[in-house]
């Protein structure tokens, strides 16, 4: 399998080079040359496979004979080590809960594929040390700390805005030690992605050390995700009913992962990109303008993006043609006190505890099918509530129970550099 860049078809890559460098040297974002339709008999047999072998027929074209199967293996079976489970919530809406994996959110799938794969081409080839430096607005952050964590060859650095992520959030990735560091900068999240930026275009770092990226961009985050739609939809009871996937959509790379799943024939019908104020690609599907905006910060946060980077990604799967992209992609958008009323809401019908992106998904999706009656709904809720114990706590009303995880990250000692601009950084780059 090669990959090609966005930017220039003809420019092409390995796997391998697509997941150290992340972007094309064009900055185009790397994109499958070839996306093949699963056989029939998978998906007839699809109930009685095991996770592992759902995920292991559906990655193995895109990786090639890069990694050897029984090594890929091995780091799917770490990747799914734990739950996804789909729950009824009310007639015609089910939940699929991406949140048991260490840190509480979905990016766990990806960032343990990427480590995985990251760690398997540093140990077979003499690429030497190299630094994922991310910088993270909360999630991502704790993904990237506990998928990374004592990889050999693999030093992590992580910025993140000082007061503007969750008290979780923050000891999650900055209690863990051994091969990561927190750079807790004096700054919003913007500051950390624009040093973050600087860094990789600076001659004198690139000198000393080898830099990659661990954000959503990078094709071993985001192709993994397409495993738990599958796990999703052998859960399933269709009853002759089509099926419609809403994700809380920031970045895009979540939804686009199911959009590519469909694609190679799971029988999902229909997606609904749910969103907050940053409604980029509302507008979009309503106008075919696509009018980026810096971004709002709501209570939903890990989707205040207001340009979100994997939407081109989407894009292509549809041949970049607007038409085609419309029949098979709705979107809309909610305020923080939609969302606030909904999460009340559903714990007070259903007792069940929405997060503020949870909720956001609900919304789309109740929405969605209001209008579209034959159709059986499914959506993501992308991290556990007591990640945004505050807002969620205010919202119905009711305390909640901290999982012992949590609660054991909570008690250790924050261990954090403060830094306030790019020479600060650039000096403990090259330190
Ligand atoms: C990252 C994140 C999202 C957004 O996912 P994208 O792939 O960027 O669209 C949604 N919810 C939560 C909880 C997240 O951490």
């Amino acid at each position: 399998m090669k990959y090609f860049s966005l930017n220039n078809r003809d420019h092409r890559s390995t796997f391998e080079n697509a997941v150290i460098k992340g972007l094309a040297p064009d900055k185009g974002l790397y994109f499958p040359e070839e996306i093949a339709r699963l056989p029939v008999s998978f998906f007839e047999e699809l109930h009685s496979l095991s996770k592992s072998e759902i995920a292991h027929t559906v990655i193995k074209d895109y990786i090639g004979d890069e990694i050897p199967e029984q090594e890929l293996l091995g780091i799917i079976e770490h990747t799914l080590d734990f739950d996804f489970p789909v729950i009824p919530v009310e007639k015609n809406i089910q939940v699929l809960e991406l949140f048991h994996g260490p840190t509480k959110a979905f990016k766990d799938v990806g960032a343990r594929f990427m480590a995985g794969c990251l760690g398997y081409f540093i140990k077979k080839g003499n690429l030497g040390k190299i630094t994922v430096l991310v910088a993270t607005s909360g999630d991502t952050g704790g993904a990237v700390a506990n998928g990374f964590l004592g990889v050999e060859g693999i030093d992590v650095v992580i910025l993140y805005p000082k007061g503007k992520v969750s008290e979780i959030q923050e000891k999650q990735l900055t209690t863990l030690g051994q091969n990561i560091v927190a750079l807790e900068v004096d700054g919003a999240f913007d500051d950390c992605q624009d040093m973050v930026k600087r860094a990789f275009l600076d001659a004198e770092i690139q000198d000393k050390r080898q830099l990659t990226s661990a954000n959503s961009i990078n094709v071993a985050r985001w192709l993994p995700q397409m495993f738990y739609y599958f796990i999703a939809v052998q859960q399933l009871q269709l009853n002759n009913k089509k099926v419609v996937f809403s994700v809380p959509s920031g970045n895009f790379g979540n939804i686009c992962a199911g959009m590519l799943a469909a694609k190679m024939g799971l029988s999902i019908h229909h997606f609904v990109a749910s969103s907050n104020a940053n409604n980029v690609v509302d507008r979009y599907l309503a106008s075919e303008k696509f009018e980026p905006k810096p971004s709002v910060q709501t209570i939903s946060n890990a989707m205040d993006v207001g340009n979100p980077s994997n939407f081109i990604r989407v894009q292509e799967l549809f041949q970049q043609t607007f038409t085609g992209l419309k029949e098979k992609l709705s979107s809309y958008s909610f305020t923080d006190l939609e969302t606030e009323n909904t999460m009340r809401k559903v714990f007070k019908e259903a007792n069940y505890v929405l997060d503020p992106h949870g909720a956001v998904g609900y919304l789309g999706l109740q929405k969605f099918l209001a209008t579209n009656l034959d159709y059986m709904g499914v959506f993501l809720e992308t991290a556990h509530p007591v990640k945004f114990l505050e807002t969620v706590e205010k919202a119905i009303g009711e305390k909640l129970e901290i999982p012992a995880s949590i609660q054991a990250v909570m008690d250790k000692e924050k261990k954090a550099i403060l830094i306030k601009d790019y020479k600060e950084l650039k000096s403990f780059l090259l330190s």
